[in-house]
């Protein structure tokens, strides 16, 4: 699928709208979700334009996909949610419900997580 470029995290990253972020540099963001799913619920994006998950896999280089994960951990760490537990979710594609085609993992935490999503 074609990076649409006017998606909603293409704004965010373009500042365009605000978010809050968590944390951010020149290879990922990290902010919180606008319509939370539980107490801490926090989104991360690679800033390359990547679609999905497949898209994020197969056309970012090893060491760019390797970066935005250890990053997640940096972040779960830096606000101590790895004492308690979280969820990581992908949406990816239709049947999943993706709402915003630029490729996103959801981090889920703050509270006991069973019945959510
Ligand atoms: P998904 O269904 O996996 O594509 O998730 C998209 C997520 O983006 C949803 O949880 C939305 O609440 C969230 N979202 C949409 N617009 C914004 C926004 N402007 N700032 C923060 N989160 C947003």
């Amino acid at each position: 699928m074609e990076y649409d470029k006017n998606n909603i995290f293409a704004k965010i990253l373009r500042k365009e709208i605000p978010c809050e972020v968590v944390y951010g540099d020149d290879q990922v963001l990290f902010f919180y979700d606008i319509n939370p799913q539980a107490k801490v619920h926090i989104l991360g994006i690679p800033k390359k334009k990547v679609v999905d998950f497949r898209d994020f896999i197969l056309r970012l280089d090893q060491s760019s996909v390797q970066y935005f994960f250890t990053k997640i951990i940096d972040v779960i760490n830096g606000l101590g949610l790895d004492q308690k537990g979280y969820r990581l979710i992908i949406n990816n594609g239709r049947d999943a419900n993706q709402e915003v085609p630029h490729f996103h993992i959801h981090i889920l935490a703050g509270e006991n997580l069973k019945g959510i999503r």
